[in-house]
């Protein structure tokens, strides 16, 4: 079974917004810019990190967050991904910035985009706008995945109330086959929310990125009876000792076969990867 990092941000060092550099500093070895630039610099140096940490492939996100993050576009993450099989990126279309999100999904699309990943918290809209729901028709027609931020964040301008994973609801019911990815798991205030939703909506999965994994079964005390449905995500650069975390997720009392299914074998069904 492959090893699966669903949520790596290749945002670069002068694409993230200042005050996240400083946010960085006492995370890593060395300046902020540098350790970003170490792993991102090229698609190559990129595939070293992944073989350094034991991961197969990585869903590479672009980001439109112009109000808090950082805006890494679309063209630049398809590009940056294009020479490997094992970099598979995601477009984000912020409703807000893209007038004709159809038209951007499309292009998206064209350009090598494998699902889309959408920020609530850190673009402002719920997640069942109906400014979205040509957008969310289209990428189900398609039959991409889309990953939503949903829980907590702690970066400045977050708005928290966005990434209540309730709202979700209405998109699975009005749109029953799209493929809906919670990242986080709702953190903090809706772990109750996100593994009632992914019991109840057949496409609904949970995502595990920033949370710590021995904390898991505390979270979610009955994370196995879901196990087919929980996908396992780095958050990358937020988090730098990936290996470290697969380590953890292996050593938690749970079936192997839903170990591998959380670290790889889900997200592998949902790209249609070998
Ligand atoms: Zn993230």
């Amino acid at each position: 079974m492959p090893i699966v990092d669903f949520h790596f941000h290749v945002t670069t060092a002068d694409e993230y917004a200042p005050w996240f550099l400083d946010w960085m500093s006492p995370v890593v070895n060395g300046t902020p810019e540098e350790y970003l630039h170490r792993v991102l610099d090229t698609p190559e140096s990129m595939r070293e990190y992944l073989d350094e940490q034991g991961i197969d492939y990585a869903v590479c996100l672009a980001e439109t967050n112009p109000l808090t993050t950082g805006v890494s576009t679309n063209n630049r993450v398809a590009e940056f991904c294009q020479s490997s099989h094992r970099l598979i990126p995601f477009a984000n279309i912020n409703p807000y910035v893209s007038p004709d999100p159809v038209s951007e999904l499309m292009r998206c699309v064209e350009s090598g985009h494998r699902g889309l990943k959408l920020y609530p918290v850190y673009q402002y809209f719920y997640p069942n706008d109906r400014r979205l729901y040509r957008l969310y028709e289209k990428t189900q027609d398609i039959g991409l995945p889309v990953m939503f931020h949903t829980g907590s964040s702690s970066f400045p301008g977050a708005r928290l109330k966005y990434g209540d994973p309730i709202y979700l609801d209405d998109v699975a019911v009005d749109f029953p086959h799209l493929t809906i990815i919670m990242a986080h798991g709702g953190r903090g205030f809706w772990y109750d929310r996100a593994f009632f939703l992914t019991r109840l909506h057949k496409h609904v999965h949970i995502e595990i990125t920033g949370l710590p994994p021995q904390n898991l079964l505390i979270y979610f005390p009955e994370l196995e009876k879901v196990a087919d449905k929980v996908i396992f995500g780095s958050d990358w650069p937020a988090v730098t000792d990936i290996a470290a975390n697969i380590a953890s997720i292996r050593s938690l009392p749970l079936a192997d076969e839903a170990k591998d299914m959380i670290l790889g074998g889900n997200a592998a069904r949902l790209l249609g990867l070998p």
